[in-house]
């Protein structure tokens, strides 16, 4: 990628290729959580061994649907979940073995994993630095207990204190945590101490995102029932306006929504998600993109590793999916490299004009064929990203 002012430009890379791996088991599922997660405590899970098998079947069945993607290069693979570190390191070595004996890889591919604070130790990050992970994200959230219950989250009060240090002392450099701001009851001091904590520490990775009522979980519930609090949206805004400038002073790049890195920290692997670069998701629950397709997999851990793999594709419409994603970026792409590639002469006028109609609200910027958008532009984003698809 190249690098201008420390900021990288994003542009269409057309022959890699990315693996999301979804681990669907933690200890407690969170009442806000509308990932497919189940709470299993502390014990690992029964179907561990059989749940990796499959994983290699569902590799192989994807290849023999697409032979095509084999030619594709690997450069990022994402351990997610659920709670990929209750997993043994052992298992995720033996996987990473079996898409390598698939597959080609790049010579530095970024290989990540989400790592859930009751997990986390020094010993766990040297086990999988020995393996090859070289990339670890803490889904901290809170580090204030009536947030964390009112999230209804599983914590460990010592290993909450305990992460800043044994994240500082990594053997992986390339680290980060998810905080969450607009918690009912957890004030915007509380948030920002939260948050002034990691920035001391220099952590490359920070993820910031506001709490949100998805449909069909506890926390949604309990609102419908008047036992919980919605969200602080207004207090989200205010937060959301004020992060790109807190972030900037210490050294960070804003390049996504929610998402700050010192210069080249990015998360690789979640930007192919917002520069339309195609992965193989695995596991139950997890969606894939490849060949100019989507799928998804049953939301249940059993019937995965039952059913053969669904072939059941959808044919992607590049001119909603690339608005929904590329102008999620807050860092500047190339965006006639991906109007050129990914849209038919009519979708890609209508682009372009809307484009230089927000370069004329002063919304963004354009110069030398890269778009970037202007802070002003954030509380509008979702409007916006609306007109280029209506
Ligand atoms: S730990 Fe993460 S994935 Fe698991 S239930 Fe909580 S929010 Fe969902």
């Amino acid at each position: 990628m190249e690098i201008l002012d420390k900021q990288s430009i994003w542009q269409v890379r057309n022959s890699y290729l990315g693996v999301y791996v979804h681990f669907p088991y933690c200890f407690k599922k969170c009442d806000y959580c509308d990932f497919y997660s189940e709470g299993i405590g502390a014990a690992p899970a029964n179907d561990e061994q059989s749940l990796f098998k499959s994983y290699q079947k569902e590799i192989l069945d994807r290849i023999s649907h697409f032979p095509e993607i084999k030619k594709r290069t690997i450069d990022t693979v994402f351990f997610g979940g659920g709670t990929p570190s209750k997993a043994s390191p052992e298992h995720w070595k033996n996987l990473l073995d079996f898409l390598r004996s698939e597959f080609s890889f790049s010579e530095n591919p970024e290989i990540s994993i989400e790592v859930n604070p009751e997990d986390l130790s020094s010993e766990l990050l040297e086990k999988y630095h020995s393996i090859g992970i070289n990339r670890v994200n803490v889904g901290v959230q809170t580090l204030e207990k009536k947030g964390l219950e009112f999230l209804g989250r599983h914590y460990d009060e010592d290993r909450y204190h305990s992460l800043v240090e044994i994240l500082t002392k990594s053997p992986i450099k390339r680290v980060g945590i998810d905080l969450m701001y607009g918690i009912p009851g957890v004030s915007k001091e509380s948030f920002l101490s939260d948050l002034d904590l990691f920035l001391k520490a220099g952590l490359p990775h920070l993820s910031l995102y506001s709490l949100t009522l998805e449909k069909g979980t506890q926390y949604s519930r309990d609102v419908t029932d008047h036992k919980k609090l919605e969200p602080e949206e207004n207090l989200q805004s205010e937060i959301l306006t004020q992060l790109p400038s807190i972030l900037k002073e210490q050294g960070y790049l804003w390049y996504e929504v929610s998402n700050y890195a010192k210069p080249g920290f990015e998360s690789l692997h979640n930007l192919k998600y917002w520069t339309y670069e195609p992965y193989l998701g695995l596991g139950p629950g997890a969606h894939g993109m490849i060949a100019g397709h989507r799928y998804g997999n049953p939301r249940n851990a059993a019937l995965y590793q039952k059913k053969e793999t669904s072939t059941k594709y959808e044919k992607i419409d590049p001119s909603t999916e690339l608005s929904f994603t590329l102008f999620r970026l807050f860092s500047p792409f190339r965006y006639l490299d991906f109007i050129e590639t990914y849209l038919d002469t009519k979708t890609k006028s209508k682009y372009i004009k809307t484009i230089e109609a927000w370069e004329k609200k002063g919304l963004c910027s354009i110069e030398n064929e890269i778009f970037q958008w202007k802070p002003e532009a954030l509380l509008l984003l979702d409007d916006l990203i609306l007109e280029i698809t209506l």
